[in-house]
């Protein structure tokens, strides 16, 4: 099985282990055929990070060219051994969509898809946005009144994410986030029915669902989406793609023969593929 995985990070996200030619050549040696550069898009042309240490979580945005030439220097190099795509991981803060695409938009012809991820959380209760996923803030829990609070405000971000027509994206990225620290909903019907929900927005404009095993390697072990969401997807005839959120060479294609299996078994009989933008499939 020639794996494709479309979601990897490198030292240019400062907390992630390796050079983008690390990732690549791991991803020759494990037999990839297709290895997804999709580098965190800069957070420091962003309002409201000043509590957030956001230059943990990406490059800064000078280093955006340098990204972009890296990999299609990578690509070029390495074209008759795999299929270096190149991609981005953009936040969507919805209040801030245009700061983004502002600079983005310089590479709309270089690019071959785009994850659309949400890490942080417009919420009330702070004055700045909420990192929810950095353990570092895991003490602010506390400061809701239920933890399914955080489900609903993701949730509706998501929402809010897909109906933009601002924010270009191909992919979700790591759907149910918000189970990372193994805090579980407590109303699970009512979480499960904002992310069918939004799952069937994603259906209308035609969005592709990452299959993100990096939840395997968090106090969750358990992938993003879980199973539940996965069979909804099937049924809604949604399209997915494998990501493993590698921050490490060694992390490439994690647990993805795993993933197919339960992939295969729920229904699915092909994957997305991305070419500048434009979607294709591929068989498993
Ligand atoms: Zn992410
Ligand atoms: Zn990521």
């Amino acid at each position: 099985m020639n794996y494709s995985d479309w979601h990897t990070h490198s030292s240019y996200c400062r907390h992630a282990t390796g050079n983008l030619e690390q990732y690549v050549k791991a991803a020759i040696n494990k037999k990839l055929s297709v290895i997804g550069l999709s580098a965190h898009f800069p957070y420091d042309v962003l309002d409201g990070i000043e509590n957030m240490p956001h230059r943990e979580y990406s490059m800064p945005n000078d280093e955006l060219d340098s990204f972009v030439f890296n990999a299609i220097n990578l690509r070029e190099k390495y074209k008759n051994k795999i299929s270096v795509k190149i991609g981005f991981e953009l936040d969507f803060v919805e209040k801030q969509v245009d700061k983004h695409h502002k600079y983005l938009k310089k590479y709309t012809n270089q690019i071959d898809y785009i994850i659309g991820s949400i890490h942080n959380l417009d919420v009330s209760l702070f004055p700045d946005l909420f990192a929810f996923d950095d353990i570092r803030f895991l003490k602010h829990y506390d400061k809701f009144e239920d933890t399914d609070d955080i489900y609903m405000s993701y949730f509706k971000t998501m929402q809010a994410m897909i109906d933009s027509n601002q924010f270009h994206f191909t992919t979700i990225g790591h759907f149910d986030l918000p189970k990372k620290f193994k805090i579980v909903p407590n109303n699970k019907e009512l979480i499960m029915e904002e992310g069918i929900k939004a799952l069937k927005m994603a259906k209308k404009r035609d969005v592709v669902v990452e299959i993100n095993t990096s939840g395997l390697r968090k106090p969750i072990k358990e992938q993003y989406p879980s199973e539940e969401f996965i069979k909804e997807m099937f049924n809604l005839g949604i399209d997915v793609v494998l990501g493993s959120d590698a921050h490490h060479p060694n992390e490439i294609a994690y647990e993805f023969e795993l993933l197919t299996e339960l992939l295969k078994r729920i229904g699915y009989e092909k994957l997305a593929h991305f070419d500048k933008m434009t979607k294709t499939y591929i068989k498993i």
